[in-house]
């Protein structure tokens, strides 16, 4: 008997419709069901037990440099950036911390390394969390208790932050590098001793540049107990490369239903780290979408300039925070089926670019006017689609932060 079926398999699309392009609905999605994790509290922001994922970045300014810190905070509240990160390097950065904490319309964490006097201050700060990586903050095990002491006092949260970078010695020479057995120890014998003094209020993160050793490593973690997940690629490299590493482990990983929160680190401008991770949960449907485009690559067919077109209304509405689809294509091929699913299309051909808006051809205009006619069309439906509620109140995140200029700031 040939054990190969070659029936085709029912699809059932009667009782499970295909899904159709246009708004996302999060509640469509295909991916696992979110890993059971315990809830803390980022200041306002949920973290874990269900809440939407978060996006994290870091500042890489001076932290002692108030206005420049807070200018930087500014701009990635502006992308969709929920939690924010500082270095605490020196004591003139700790120093600084009151008044950014103060200032700034997104949550604070304080990120230490060496010298736990600056987890001390940095909770009396104000900080909504403090990052501290066990590997070499120097006696650890002696005012860890202590760290637990100050943070359940302060009502703030933990980060337990292993790095492959900064594994610990012990461990290190144990494993014999930075395997995804030694990152977990390294996480579990912390994780123990917080929750020996009775405090869980934390998360972890346990980073590695590779992404097959990175997804090892959190899915391992995952398995032991249901803290909190920050999920990030260490050290993932420039801009180009780094997005492909972040979107390959964060999809692997939050495709399993792992991870509470992300950081997309790059050797870029740190906004760009939260536009990745904002538009990787969006085509994920983990996060409400905005603006998408849906652009041909362009081939020997394309009567226009497709990559210019599309860059060019790809920019007019990158500010544009309902979820409108906009389609560009190159020629009649698959433009008009494109053009008619999206909100706004275009397919073009002859010098002309037939307009479509909801998948009827609503106007056809000479090739020169094609962008400006787009982006007119675009502002209008986005405007209806605000009017109708279409947009969530905080189109960029779970939480609402209204955004504030740091020199207006109280
Ligand atoms: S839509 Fe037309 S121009 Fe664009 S890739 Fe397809 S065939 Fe080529």
């Amino acid at each position: 008997m040939n054990s190969l079926n070659t029936e085709p398999q029912s699809l059932n699309t009667a009782e499970k419709p295909f899904r159709k392009t246009g708004v996302a609905d999060i509640s469509e999605s295909p991916l696992h069901p979110r890993r059971k994790s315990r809830r803390i509290m980022v200041g306002p922001v949920p973290v874990g037990g269900g809440a939407p994922i978060s996006v994290q970045s870091m500042t890489n300014t001076l932290t002692a440099d108030v206005p420049a810190t807070l200018q930087q905070i500014a701009e990635l509240t502006a992308a969709g950036c929920d939690i924010v990160r500082v270095a605490v390097p020196s004591q003139d950065d700790a120093d600084a911390l009151p008044e950014i904490v103060r200032k700034s319309p997104i949550p604070v964490i304080a990120d230490i390394h060496f010298q736990s006097k600056y987890v001390f201050q940095a909770i009396d700060a104000g900080c909504a969390a403090v990052r501290v990586n066990p590997g070499n903050i120097r006696k650890f095990d002696q005012v860890g208790p202590d760290i637990c002491k100050a943070a359940t006092d302060a009502g703030i949260s933990l980060r337990i932050g292993v790095n492959a970078g900064s594994l610990d010695k012990e461990l290190y020479a144990k494993y014999g590098g930075p395997t995804p057995e030694a990152l977990v120890a390294s996480a579990l014998k912390e994780a123990h001793m917080f929750e020996d003094v009775g405090f869980h209020d934390f998360k972890i993160s346990v980073k590695h540049h590779d992404v097959i050793t990175m997804v090892q490593t959190y899915r391992l973690l995952a398995s032991k107990g249901d803290w909190p997940l920050h999920l990030g690629v260490t050290e993932a490299g420039p801009a180009w490369q780094g997005t492909i590493k972040s979107c390959l482990a964060f999809g692997a990983l939050l495709a399993e239903g792992i991870g509470d929160t992300i950081r997309v680190s790059l050797s870029a401008p740190p906004v760009e780290e939260v536009k990745v991770g904002c538009k990787l949960l969006e085509y994920m449907g983990l996060r409400k979408r905005k603006f998408d485009i849906i652009s041909c690559p362009s081939c020997g067919r394309a009567q226009v300039d497709v990559i210019q077109l599309a860059n060019a209304v790809t920019d007019g509405l990158k500010s544009i925070t309902a979820p409108i689809r906009v389609a560009v294509m190159g020629c009649i091929v698959n433009g008009p089926g494109e053009a008619r699913e999206a909100d706004l299309g275009v397919a073009s051909g002859n010098g002309k670019g037939q307009i479509f808006i909801k998948g009827k051809v609503v106007e056809t205009v000479p090739e020169d006017r094609i962008v400006e006619t787009l982006l007119t069309k675009a502002n209008e439906i986005a405007e209806q689609m605000e009017a109708d509620g279409q947009v969530p109140v905080n189109a960029t995140g779970p939480v609402v932060i209204p955004i504030q200029h740091p020199n207006k700031a109280a």
